[in-house]
């Protein structure tokens, strides 16, 4: 079966007498057992609930994987994957990393006596030396949030198993945040991943109504270690949000195409647009590592980074978009737009800052379905705006006395 099929075509229901073809939403904790001594297929929502059952298996077959799991937010997903490891065993991370999971490797992770490294997967075989005799767990995402730097996920894995060869030891899971890409576009699993895992919360679900998290796997042990954690830890998602979660992901495919579409066109445009000073997209010519991304996917995405120059001209422009609310989180039906540096990459460790955090100019933007010649307008507007408001500071700072009337191309830069 083709993908667009898949995403339409599944047992909506197995086991339900009257053959619904929406996945009920099975809202109890708890099932009636026939036998007081012996568990039926169900006892405990926590612990498996039909709803979810047909969501993780969706999740698994999108995946390439054998096994999925539904987690109440992507962090949690991450979390019950950090569950893989004891005290004393060490992880080695990218440096370009989700903040939150920055925040969870910085600050839970040392509480449980992990110790986590970081380097720049995107040179595979140097980073790969970071891994020592302790390390168990190697995690990178690929496109990053949001520079969009890519890993070359098949020299990652060729590296990591040479090294781990060298020292004599198990090579350590290799763990892909797909968050970015979403399985339409990108399957690490077939470039040699061990984990996928996902903020479920962006394009999977693509309504921004509803955080969940997935991880996704094909080796038995670790299946059965996820299984065990979703059950003790208690973090599995919930039948309604599976639900919407499963609704949601029937479009995936419609919705990325279009825009996808529309993000490579608004980023060309960008691209030549007076005033921005990057453009950060995986299928713009002279992003690095475009060949890499377009061998490893199946298209560039919908997510956009550029930088204006300063902090106040992106700031300036974030706040003149009228398309693109303000809002943390992409992926959704409608366009928005992140100020990451304070956003949601405001938990980068001190020592990793000069080198990784999002530069103080940058904007990321997520693209929705709107029609490009709206979207592309309000881009316009709000760097025209923004222009202005930099001109008017820069002729005020310089005469002192000009007025916003006075500007050149006589622009309405007050409002
Ligand atoms: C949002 C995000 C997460 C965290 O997911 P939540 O659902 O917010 O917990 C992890 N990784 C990436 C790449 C993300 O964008």
């Amino acid at each position: 079966m083709k993908l667009h099929t898949q995403l339409v075509q599944f047992d909506a229901a197995p086991l339900d007498p009257f053959g619904p073809t929406a996945t009920p939403v099975y809202q109890t904790a708890t099932f009636e057992q026939e036998n007081p001594e012996q568990f039926g297929r169900y006892d405990y929502s926590r612990s498996g609930n039909p709803t979810r059952d047909v969501l993780q298996k969706q999740l698994a077959r999108l995946e390439h994987a054998t096994h999925g799991f539904a987690f109440a937010s992507g962090l949690a997903g991450i979390t019950a994957v950090l569950g893989l490891l004891s005290a004393g065993d060490e992880v080695v991370a990218g440096d370009d990393l989700y903040g939150g999971t920055f925040r969870l490797f910085g600050q839970i992770a040392p509480r449980r006596g992990l110790t986590v490294r970081y380097g720049d997967p995107t040179e595979p075989e140097a980073f790969a030396e970071l891994i020592g005799p302790k390390t168990r767990l190697v995690h990178v995402e690929t496109p990053t949030n949001p520079l969009l730097r890519i890993v070359d996920l098949a020299r990652l894995s060729a590296a990591v198993r040479r090294r781990a060869a060298k020292l004599g030891i198990d090579a350590p899971i290799i763990s892909v945040d797909n968050t970015l890409a979403s399985p339409y576009l990108q399957n690490p699993l077939d470039h040699g991943a061990d984990v996928v895992v996902h903020s479920a919360t962006k394009a999977l679900c693509g309504h921004a109504d509803v955080t969940a998290g997935a991880v996704c796997c094909s080796r038995e042990e670790i299946a059965k270690q996820i299984a065990f954690i979703q059950n003790a830890e208690g973090a599995g998602l919930g039948p309604q949000d599976c639900f919407l979660l499963l609704r949601g992901i029937k479009t995936l495919g419609v919705r990325i195409d279009r825009q996808q579409q529309t993000a490579a066109a608004l980023a060309e445009e960008l691209a030549e647009t007076r005033g921005v000073e990057a453009v950060y997209y995986p299928g713009l010519s002279g992003h690095a590592g475009r060949e890499v991304h377009a061998a490893q996917s199946r298209g560039p995405g919908s997510i956009i980074s550029l930088r204006l120059g300063s902090r106040e001209r992106a700031v300036a422009v974030a706040k003149a978009l009228e398309l693109f609310p303000t809002t943390v989180s992409f992926g959704s039906v409608s366009s928005s737009v992140c100020f990451p540096a304070a956003m949601s990459h405001a938990s980068v460790p001190r020592e990793l800052r000069a080198r990784v955090a999002p530069p103080e100019d940058l904007l990321r933007l997520s693209i929705g379905l709107e029609d490009v010649d709206d979207l592309r307008a309000d881009l316009r507007q709000a760097i025209e705006r923004a222009d202005a408001i930099g001109q008017t500071r820069l002729i005020t700072c310089s005469t002192g006395k000009r007025t916003l009337a006075s500007l050149p191309n006589g622009s309405s830069a007050a409002r």
